[in-house]
């Protein structure tokens, strides 16, 4: 913790050179807090709700704050990813409103503006993909190949880009990128000697390679020149994965082009790695990548790292590494983070958990979401702040059973509000799943969540909590509350039911079956074997596999789907927790569903085929749903006749519906933000008919 003895207007003055002005070409960012471009599952669909979201990071102290991708054609069409678009000037408005809000609040705006190349399958435009060289399409298997370009194509891209940066100034941008980044930009195709086979002036040598990059640059920079500056976001070489440039090549590019750009955003590896989960790369994981490319140019340079300690950010500029801390991630979780530090509130810093969901908004098409901070995406639909919440409507009590993340959420913002709550909790600690699932393997951040609001209902006069209290209704209908929340939490099933067994399994009465519950609770296989059965197809099954196989047990890990913890493709985690899976000595069978489960093994089934076999188990964790724990809610609902002061009973959260923590977090807001409301808002973008 900084020594509070050391502080200047209520900041620190240890962080001071976190808030220097630093240029970018003809414009000044107002600090060195820089949100990089990051997609957010809305886009051309939901414009007034990305441009409340940007808003309101520029109002959180951010100096400068980007879109996301921004296609620049018809040709650079990523359907189904919703994403922003210029490809002509009827998309100006929407575009243009994102950069008023993040204007009003003193930012400067800056928009990502890119042709996706060989990644654009063009679903929508139903244009031929194009790119560098005839190849199928990258970064998905739509079954479709790209063409090689022209050198009149070539030429014509470069007028889409200026097209696209004429329309970027005209709707306000004080920043315009150039992409050649994350495998995803067709700048960074031409890069490529994987992608790249031209034997043109514009492939074979890396000059030659990098030749498209420096048109498009100085085309950039000749429209923006005095008006905005110009940034290069380039996949650079050297991390733990494969780029299309090696290090080497990269230093070359950076010192044969360092004039060209006002800014540098370097980014390390494929979007995977660039953001990287918690249990897989720790913060500031990016760092060697990029170390040492800031000596090659005069330029400013920005990079991420999940940064949320101001000691990490500071140590980055100190070091030479990064002029700005580019933030996608914390900028989510908390777009205050630099308004917190620069007030010297650090405690109050609601700190990233690196889970990614919020990277499944655009995985899934959805608005973004994210765990710790649940009114992200709501901003303009429902109203939500992250700081603020409107005052108590009445001064009705609230009693909210139950201390995990629904109730922790709930608690905090009824308190916020100004409401008298009472918060009981059934065992000695605050967290409830959260605290259990933190202490599993690679999950240790997740605490976080639970961190940030015992801090909070800490500060909070009007909260009263009590542990070792576990309610009843007799309990409830004794005190004299006029609204309850049932936050109790959910518990696994040990009967099979789920997603491939909705009327659950046949259990042999021998056989030790264990739930994910009884795991987190010090269970254990009675011997050495174990299967982990997963129809949940989210992280737990492959976490608890890989608990009991690093405990020595001899796993194997089973699931219906085609791939081990299937939904976390979106995520970005699949690939690596296979990888982590194998590493383990883990032994995988998909597409194998379970049948029953006998005293020493569990019969499964091929899904296609239907061809069973045994596997031997001394236990079987069964990993399938969660039964939602709302007793009480149907005890006092049962009970109606006898309340007098009680006004509303709501079960919230995994009580009411198991889902995620991100879920259980925005229920427990959801109850606080809608408690005595009359009217509810939820505000959509409205299609416009076209003629
Ligand atoms: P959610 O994800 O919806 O917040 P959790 O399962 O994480 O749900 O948390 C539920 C919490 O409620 C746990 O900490 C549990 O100990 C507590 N709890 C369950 N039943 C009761 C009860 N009757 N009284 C008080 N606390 C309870
Ligand atoms: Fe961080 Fe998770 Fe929120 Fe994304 S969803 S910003 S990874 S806490």
């Amino acid at each position: 913790m900084p020594d509070r003895a050391a502080m200047w207007h209520g900041g620190v003055v240890a962080y001071d050179v976190l808030f220097e002005p630093v240029p970018i070409g003809p414009v000044v960012a107002r600090n060195r807090f820089f949100q990089v471009p990051h997609c957010n599952g809305m886009g051309y669909r939901d414009p007034s709700a990305e441009a409340a979201m940007r808003g309101v990071k520029a109002e959180g102290g951010w100096a400068v704050v980007c879109t996301e991708e921004t296609e620049i054609d018809p040709s650079s069409d990523i359907t189904p990813s919703i994403e922003l678009r210029l490809w002509d000037d009827r998309d100006v408005p929407a575009v243009g409103r994102i950069a008023d809000r993040i204007h009003e609040h003193g930012a400067l705006a800056g928009i990502e503006l890119v042709h996706n190349g060989l990644h654009a399958a063009n679903l929508t435009s139903r244009i031929p993909p194009m790119g560098p060289s005839a190849l199928p399409v990258v970064g998905s298997n739509h079954p479709v190949q790209a063409r090689a370009m022209t050198l009149a194509d070539i030429a014509a891209l470069r007028e889409m880009h200026r097209a696209a940066v004429r329309r970027a100034l005209s709707a306000g941008y004080d920043l315009v990128y150039v992409y050649a980044a994350h495998g995803y930009g067709m700048l960074e195709h031409f890069l490529s000697s994987q992608h790249n086979h031209r034997s043109d002036e514009y492939g074979g040598s890396l000059w030659n390679r990098a030749r498209l990059l420096r048109e498009v640059l100085s085309d950039t920079r000749e429209l923006c020149a005095g008006k905005a500056a110009v940034a290069c976001r380039l996949g650079v070489g050297g991390g733990a994965e494969e780029t299309a440039l090696s290090a080497a090549e990269t230093r070359e590019v950076v010192h044969s082009l360092r004039d060209l750009p006002d800014l540098w955003d370097f980014v390390a590896g494929p979007w995977s790695l660039d953001s990287n989960t918690s249990r897989f790369g720790p913060e500031g994981e990016q760092e060697s990548a990029v170390r040492g490319l800031k000596s090659l140019t005069d330029k400013p340079v920005v990079g991420v790292g999940r940064f949320t300690s101001p000691d990490a950010m500071v140590r980055q500029i100190r070091e030479g590494t990064l002029d700005f801390i580019g933030a996608a991630r914390p900028s989510i979780a908390d777009p205050f983070l630099p308004a917190k530090i620069r007030d010297g509130r650090l405690d109050e810093i609601r700190e990233c958990i690196g889970c990614n969901i919020c990277v499944s908004g655009d995985h899934t098409q959805s608005p973004i979401r994210c765990t710790q901070n649940p009114s992200m995406g709501e901003e303009w639909r429902r109203g939500w702040h992250p700081e603020r919440i409107r005052a108590a409507d009445s001064d009705a009590s609230v009693l909210v059973v139950g201390a995990g993340p629904a109730g922790l959420e709930a608690a905090m913002s009824l308190g916020r509000r100004g409401y008298r709550v009472t918060l009981t909790e059934r065992s000695r600690v605050l967290g409830g799943r959260v605290r259990r699932e933190s202490l599993l393997p690679g999950l240790a951040a997740w605490i976080r969540v639970v961190d940030y609001r015992e801090m909070v209902l800490a500060k909070l006069d009007g909260v009263d909590v009590y542990f070792e209290s576990t309610m009843t209704a007799d309990d409830v209908l004794e005190h004299g509350f006029s609204h309850v929340a049932v936050a109790t939490g959910s518990r696994w099933r040990a009967d099979g039911v789920g997603r491939a067994h909705p009327l659950g399994l046949p259990i042999d009465a021998g056989a030790q079956v264990l739930t994910p519950d009884d795991i987190m609770s010090g269970s254990r296989p009675r011997g050495r074997q174990v299967v982990v059965y997963d129809d949940d197809h989210f992280y737990l099954g492959a976490v608890l596999a890989e608990l009991l196989a690093r405990e020595g047990f001899a796993v194997e890990l089973v699931t219906p789907a085609p791939s081990v913890s299937e939904w976390t493709a979106n995520t970005m985690e699949l690939p690596k927790i296979r990888r982590r899976v194998l590493e383990a000595g883990i032994t995988v069978h998909t597409d194998r569903a379970a049948v029953s489960v006998a005293a020493e093994s569990l019969r499964t089934a091929c899904v296609f085929t239907g061809s069973q076999r045994d596997h031997p188990a001394s236990a079987v964790v069964l990993v399938t749903a969660r039964a939602p724990v709302d007793q009480l809610c149907q005890d006092l609902v049962a009970r109606q006749a006898e309340w007098s002061d009680l006004r509303s009973v709501r079960a919230i959260g995994d009580a009411f519906a198991p889902g995620t923590i991100a879920a259980a977090v925005w229920a427990g807001r959801e109850y606080a933000e809608t408690l005595d409301a009359t009217d509810v808002p939820f505000r959509r973008e409205i299609t416009a008919l076209g003629s």
